[in-house]
């Protein structure tokens, strides 16, 4: 049995790696009825607090473990096979700690919030979604207003994933009244701070356990709850790179968990069948192909955000800009290909939902990627300046 470490065990990476083992086991156990009851899966965080795996992007000196972004991908890749929604909701908790932790500057105030991440594995939600706009992350309706030292904000927050169930939101909005819609700030709230009134609920096809309800968001708290540097530039150094590359691992987790059960089919049938495999086994042997192309991909997008993290000039580059961009587009249609081949190579094992290989499940999730922040979206508003994208001069570049 694993054991939960504690608070101040040392750790390592083969140590990350049975905690992740221990809570996917749960995760796996509890996936279907997360998904048919559209439930917050309890276990599953359960299990990620009890292994502190919450605090593990915060650094040593708050209270953290100092992993780094790749270690995060590769939980989040491993949550996702047994339990997509599991897997979303760890990622974008890291997302929104490295939004704070990477632009909170020497701010006391975050600086606690951080340790208390780490020490109680508060589970932070994400607000960016806004009324009627839709994916435009980089526009708010409700603006902070101050009085005295203290701020409130009231907004018609139209997604809000685990909402109900995080310990803390972290959210945008327009810096003031008489701001612009993009001029926006990142703004740290816990539990206490604020209330949530349900406005919709969230019956959807896939992603069912994340929860992301609609909510009227009144919250209050201290001036320097405020993320000290602008989400002018939280969005493209952070925001961006990371909910790209950590939702781009849960997709891939998807996929691979999608892929693993083709192999497991066909091996099933060429055992009983005296060597002959099903129909479907090319489909099968295209989902593994695409499944490492992937993997590549996000593996090198990793690489290139990990080199120029600290570089600022570096990041706001067109070139690093469309790459990270374009990671999303990609990995979101490479995953639902993935899933669909591997639908394809166990037939109507894959198309039923009561099969030990059914692909139903990773099927609906997966199809979830594409429009998290429309895929047509983007790519319209990448139109122009793709243009201005140099094209590889060479292989290697
Ligand atoms: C699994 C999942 C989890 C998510 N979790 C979060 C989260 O935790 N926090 C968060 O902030 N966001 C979350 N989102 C939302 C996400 O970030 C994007 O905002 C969302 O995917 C945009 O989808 P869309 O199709 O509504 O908007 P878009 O495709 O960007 O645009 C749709 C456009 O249609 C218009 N429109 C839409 N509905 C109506 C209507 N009823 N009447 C009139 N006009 C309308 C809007 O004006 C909008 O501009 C999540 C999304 C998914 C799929």
């Amino acid at each position: 049995m694993n054991r939960a470490p504690s608070a101040t065990a040392a750790r390592t990476p083969a140590d990350f790696k049975t905690r992740v083992q221990a809570v996917t086991a749960v995760a796996a156990q509890h996936a279907a009825s997360v998904d048919s009851a559209a439930r917050f899966p309890e276990e599953a965080f359960a299990a990620v607090k009890s292994q502190r795996l919450l605090g593990i992007l915060v650094p040593e000196r708050l209270g953290g473990e100092g992993a780094d972004l790749a270690q995060v991908a590769d939980v989040c890749y491993q949550l996702a096979q047994a339990c997509a929604s599991t897997g979303m909701i760890y990622a974008m908790h890291q997302i929104k700690t490295a939004c704070i932790l990477r632009h909170m500057r020497d701010s006391q105030a975050l600086g606690r919030l951080l340790r208390r991440l780490c020490a109680e594995q508060l589970l932070l939600a994400s607000s960016t979604t806004e009324g009627q706009g839709g994916g435009n992350v980089r526009a708010s309706e409700a603006p902070v207003e101050y009085r005295d030292r203290r701020i409130s904000l009231e907004r018609r927050a139209s997604v809000i994933s685990y909402g109900a169930y995080a310990d803390g939101i972290v959210t945008t909005a327009r810096r003031s009244s008489d701001a612009a819609a993009s001029d926006q700030v990142l703004v740290a709230f816990l539990k206490d701070d604020y209330t949530l009134t349900r406005l919709q609920g969230w019956n959807t096809l896939g992603m069912r356990g994340t929860c992301s309800e609609g909510y009227t968001l009144k919250a209050s708290g201290a001036a320097d709850q405020i993320v000290p540097e602008p989400y002018e530039i939280i969005h493209p150094q952070t925001m961006v790179p990371c909910a790209h590359l950590l939702w781009g691992s849960v997709w891939a987790g998807i996929a691979a968990d999608a892929t693993a059960r083709a192999q497991g089919f066909i091996r099933l049938v060429v055992r009983q069948s005296g060597g002959q495999t099903p129909p479907g086994a090319p489909q099968y042997t295209r989902a593994l192909a695409s499944l490492r192309t992937l993997r590549g991909m996000l593996a090198s997008s990793l690489r290139a955000y990990q080199r120029s993290m600290d570089d600022p000039k570096a990041l706001a580059s067109l070139e690093f800009q469309t790459m990270i961009t374009l990671t999303k587009v990609e990995a979101s249609e490479l995953a639902v290909s993935i899933v669909l081949s591997a639908m394809r190579a166990c037939g109507l094992s894959g198309y039923r939902c009561d099969s030990e290989f059914s692909i139903e499940r990773h099927l609906r999730d997966v199809l979830s990627a594409p429009i998290m922040i429309n895929n047509d979206r983007i790519l319209t508003n990448l139109g122009s300046s793709s243009l201005l994208t140099p094209i590889a001069a060479s292989i290697g570049d």
